[in-house]
């Protein structure tokens, strides 16, 4: 294991301990009762979606995932807005066009995860082309469908992940550049690609890919972006590495800087991330989640880690811990 300096972190002080944070979280993903679809409530067993819907063909649908969590003012949604201008930019660039305003969407998904009582949950808003003839122009002929459906979900990769890290393989399939697909865009075709290269880590034993860009630069992980710790400075790249720009790693940035660390966006290579005392990743679902290694190199985790107290500080911030951050907050009953 490499040593990382002995560095003193900034104190977050008011975050309460991890058990605090982690404790009881669902263990599986069970599916709700209700979906907000096109607008109305409807029972989620009776949804069915055409076989000839232009999404399921040519992966033609947009989407987001939006987290609740429970606090002490009742269940939030963590970044609602910022999530629905997001899905709204991905459909923009599809010429798919929602007839929803953001303010619908927001309204919509706070309405859905009241009416499924949800605490610790996720939401999956989707807007995709719908049924229509063979063409490649599905925005001339097919409907545009959107749907806000919510499930459980506690540690989507474990609490294990959460503390000890996941083990990470580089794939061999690259990332696609933004000259191919519009990578900021949250799009259901462009995850062919994460598939394949998580795929490819599973079948050798790994929990997760990192994929690189084609000129040898880091992008992300399969569902996630990637940070690492040198020294006292932490660092992550942005959009030039064909990275969709995560509202996590959003999250961190503010945290950080609040908290004075050093950050430096700058696009970074594979060499990089073997040599560093820390990586973790962020993302709606994987949080802060630390890796523990990358193909046989190992690297810092635990309690003493920046990634460790970054996570602290987002699990603090999501569930209303920190005051000055109620703001990211959408609660569930006002
Ligand atoms: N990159 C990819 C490929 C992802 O799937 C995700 C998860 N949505 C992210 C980054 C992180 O985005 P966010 O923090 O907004 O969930």
């Amino acid at each position: 294991m490499s040593e990382i300096p002995a560095v003193e972190w900034p104190n977050f002080g008011q975050i309460p301990s991890e058990e605090l944070l982690v404790g009881a979280r669902p263990k599986g993903q069970a599916l709700s009762n209700y979906l907000w679809w096109n607008g109305e409530i409807r029972s989620a067993h009776a949804q069915s979606v055409h076989y000839y819907a232009n999404a399921l063909h040519y992966g033609t649908a947009v989407f987001e995932g939006i987290r609740c969590y429970p606090t002490e003012r009742g269940p939030a949604l963590f970044r609602l807005r910022d999530h629905m201008e997001r899905l709204l930019g991905s459909a923009r660039i599809y010429g798919m066009d929602v007839p929803y305003s953001v303010d619908d969407l927001c309204a919509g998904a706070l309405e859905v995860a009241r009416k499924n009582g949800v605490s610790n949950a996720y939401l999956r808003p989707l807007a995709f082309f719908g049924y229509g003839p063979i063409d490649l122009t599905p925005k001339k002929e097919c409907a545009v469908n959107v749907f806000i459906a919510t499930r459980e979900l506690g540690s989507f990769l474990g609490e294990k992940a959460l503390r000890n890290g996941i083990r990470a393989t580089v794939s061999s399939w690259r990332k696609f550049p933004a000259s191919c697909l519009p990578t900021m865009a949250k799009a259901s075709g462009h995850y062919a690609n994460s598939v394949l290269a998580a795929h490819e880590a599973h079948d050798r034993g790994y929990d997760d890919a990192i994929l690189l860009n084609h000129d040898g630069t880091v992008s992300s992980t399969s569902g996630g972006n990637l940070f690492f710790v040198r020294g006292k400075a932490l660092f992550t790249n942005d959009e030039l590495s064909s990275i969709i720009p995560g509202i996590t790693r959003d999250t961190i940035l503010a945290l950080a800087a609040e908290a004075g660390v050093t950050v430096s966006v700058r696009s970074f290579t594979r060499e990089e991330l073997l040599r560093a005392d820390e990586v973790f990743m962020t993302g709606t679902a994987a949080e802060v989640t630390p890796l523990c290694e990358i193909d046989g190199i190992p690297l810092a985790t635990g309690r003493h880690t920046l990634a460790a107290t970054l996570q602290r500080a987002y699990l603090a911030t999501v569930t209303g811990r920190i005051s000055e951050h109620s703001s990211w907050l959408s609660f569930l009953r006002p």
